[in-house]
């Protein structure tokens, strides 16, 4: 990679779906993935129901589809072992971001290297109040999240891992000014800041700045 420019998304209310199961036992253990057994089809898109405080409502078990759907998984995707019936049925979602410049549709998951969204589920609870790193939320009181390469998802406004004031909530470890919206956000160390890097975000597979609007590896 070498230049990537930032793309702005926004939240829609619709949600990609899926028809999950899994097994929810302690002691089982997937011999895959040494994890839990899953596997996941995809239903389609529905609309978002919202709790009455605004969220995102997680429980869907009133519109899932009945447990006798051949629409179900039968197996773990990873090791092929067979559900029973006391593993759970779960409808599953995400919601569907829109790119402003193209119009595109992704959830957050798929979304492409430099896709800048504000992870509105923490900013939303702090539109008042203090800034800074330790509430992770930025001057103008957004969070905000770059796609990496790697499907990384750098939280600028968050606190970085080798921060050298681990006890100020107010310094920004990582400076950021302008806008994702008009290409304009720039990510530097000019301003409260701690002493952590100059400015830019090491994952692995990948180290760069994000500077004037453009990621860029170094
Ligand atoms: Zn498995
Ligand atoms: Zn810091
Ligand atoms: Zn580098």
């Amino acid at each position: 990679m070498s230049e990537i420019k930032i793309s702005w998304w926004e939240p829609t209310d619709r949600e990609r779906q899926w028809l999950r199961r899994y097994t929810s036992s302690a002691d089982h253990k997937c011999e895959a993935t040494r994890s839990y057994c899953n596997a996941k089809v995809e239903l389609g898109e529905a609309d978002i129901l919202y709790t009455d405080s605004g969220y995102i409502s997680g429980d869907r078990d009133n519109r899932k589809p009945p447990e006798s759907d051949p629409r179900w998984p039968k197996a773990c995707d990873a090791c092929g072992r067979s559900f029973g019936d006391e593993d759970p049925h779960q409808l599953f979602g995400k919601q569907i971001y829109i790119c402003q410049a193209t119009g595109g549709r992704s959830t957050l998951d798929k979304a492409p290297v430099g896709a800048c969204w504000d992870a509105w589920w923490i900013s939303e609870r702090r539109k008042e109040g203090p800034t800074g790193s330790g509430y992770m939320v930025g001057p103008d009181h957004r969070s905000l999240v770059v796609k990496l390469p790697g499907n990384h998802d750098w939280h600028i406004d968050s606190r970085a891992s080798n921060c050298t004031k681990p006890d100020d909530s107010d310094h920004f470890c990582w400076v950021r000014t302008g806008r994702p919206e008009d290409g304009t956000l720039h990510v530097g160390k000019d301003g409260n800041t701690c002493s952590a890097g100059a400015g830019s975000i090491a994952v692995p597979g990948f180290h760069g700045f994000l500077h004037h609007g453009v990621l860029r590896s170094c």
